[in-house]
């Protein structure tokens, strides 16, 4: 196990140094026409493929880093770039993170890399989870797999929304239920591979923000996958469906969506903070050059009361994150869902944060000539996407109290 420092080693610093050197020269200055475009940054994420940013073994060896901070600080300066490039660049991982959560070693093996193709030939993932009428509530999926025996071969049916890179991805996760009596627990996660018949993209989203990344809708009609798809392998479905049906739980046993979001929160509160940051920076130069009453306005003690404010929750947030961080790598169970907690905080502080960066930017904030504007509308998503800021306090809650709070 390692210690728990806050004083990352050489090896994370460079990591941090060489990435914050690809988002303020190549992602920042790309950010505002990416927004625009609406479009999925395919030139960024082949220069990400081509220096090893966008690559499985760069996310391999932050995801094993056992300091547990390689990748939030990855995530942090990916995001302090921009939030819609750096989704782009790693909305990917979602997917990989469910095949090595719930996959068996040779299944990540086949299908990690192909998540990512090659600097010449990128490929993107895509994790399908939510359904229009299962969002919060993942027990209520209804995508449906049923076995086809005689041909050990899954069919899957459904429409799953809001996936990342849905519809163009090569490969696409899916969550669907085998026993929908079981609620979550007749639950598995399938893999559908590359140029599948029967998977088609469905409506593309026009959002509010991180909008050079792609979401979509994808529609499963007849879907056939072969048996080894089934991320676990079918002995481990058939014992947890036994044993759900039995009525038994194993202690620590969990639902696959469940596995991949808990698995991701903290990363997912990194990127908050690269936003917020990002945000911070900027209103800190603008409170200290904009002069109004004959001196700058940070002068003013309410706007500096507001800079003091952003920091310390900024850095707050990264505590959180980085020990929930810790936590994971080092397989210290989340007793006080301290997962949740990282994302909850981070996520609330990057719409405040950037909230009061337009407002310290005053009528410059509120137009697109400068950056706080759209990281206003790309943090907006940090408290709804990877479960909302209400579903991770009632993970808090549940965890601290031992209640089924509703
Ligand atoms: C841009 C974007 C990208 C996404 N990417 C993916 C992806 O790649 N893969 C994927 O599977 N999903 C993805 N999602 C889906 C996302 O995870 C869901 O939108 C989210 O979980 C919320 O579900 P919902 O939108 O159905 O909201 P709902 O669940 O309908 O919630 C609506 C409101 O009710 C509140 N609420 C619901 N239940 C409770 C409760 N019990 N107590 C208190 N409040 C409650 C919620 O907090 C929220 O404020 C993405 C979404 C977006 C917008």
């Amino acid at each position: 196990m390692s210690t728990f420092s806050l004083d990352p080693g050489p090896d994370q610093l460079a990591v941090r140094d060489w990435l914050h050197g690809f988002a303020a020269d190549v992602m920042r200055p790309a950010a505002a026409e990416w927004d625009e475009r609406e479009e999925t940054p395919w030139p960024v994420i082949q220069e990400a493929a081509k220096i090893g940013i966008y690559s499985l073994d760069f996310y391999a060896q932050q995801y094993f880093d056992p300091s547990g901070v390689g990748i939030p600080i990855a995530m942090e300066e990916l995001f302090w770039g921009d939030a819609g490039l750096g989704l782009a660049i790693v909305g990917t991982t979602l997917a990989a993170v469910a095949v090595l959560a719930n996959g068996t070693d040779e299944q990540i093996g086949t299908w990690a890399p192909q998540m990512f193709g090659t600097p010449d030939d990128v490929k993107v993932a895509a994790f399908c989870s939510s359904e229009p009428d299962a969002g919060s509530d993942v027990s209520a999926l209804r995508t449906r797999a049923v076995y086809d025996e005689a041909k050990d071969e899954w069919v899957l049916n459904g429409t799953k929304t809001w996936a990342t890179n849905g519809g163009i991805a090569a490969v696409h996760v899916v969550v669907a239920t085998v026993d929908p009596a079981l609620g979550a627990r007749g639950q598995a996660s399938f893999v559908v591979p590359p140029g599948t018949a029967g998977l088609s993209q469905g409506q593309k989203f026009k959002k509010h923000g991180i909008r050079a990344s792609h979401t979509a809708e994808v529609v499963l009609d007849g879907v056939r996958i072969p048996g080894s798809c089934l991320l676990g392998g079918k002995e481990k479905l058939d014992e947890r469906l036994a044993r759900a049906r039995e009525g038994t739980k194993r202690a620590g046993g969990k639902n696959a969506a469940m596995a991949t979001f808990e698995a991701s929160r903290p990363a997912v509160g990194a990127q908050a903070i690269g936003i917020a940051r990002a945000a911070y920076e900027v209103a800190l130069d603008y409170a200290k050059t904009r002069v109004q009453f004959g001196r700058p306005i940070i002068d003013n003690q309410g706007v500096a009361f507001q800079l003091a404010d952003m920091k310390t929750r900024i850095d707050a947030a990264r505590l959180l994150v980085w020990r929930a961080s810790w936590m994971a790598a080092n397989n210290q169970p989340f007793t006080s869902a301290e997962g949740s907690m990282s994302k909850l905080y981070a996520g609330e502080t990057a719409k405040y944060v950037t909230a009061q960066a337009m407002q310290i930017l005053g009528g410059n904030g509120f137009t697109r000539e400068y950056p706080v504007e759209r990281m206003h509308r790309d943090s907006a998503i940090y408290t709804i996407f990877e479960g909302t800021s209400e579903i991770q306090r009632l993970v808090i809650a549940r965890a601290i109290s031992g209640l089924p709070i509703r």
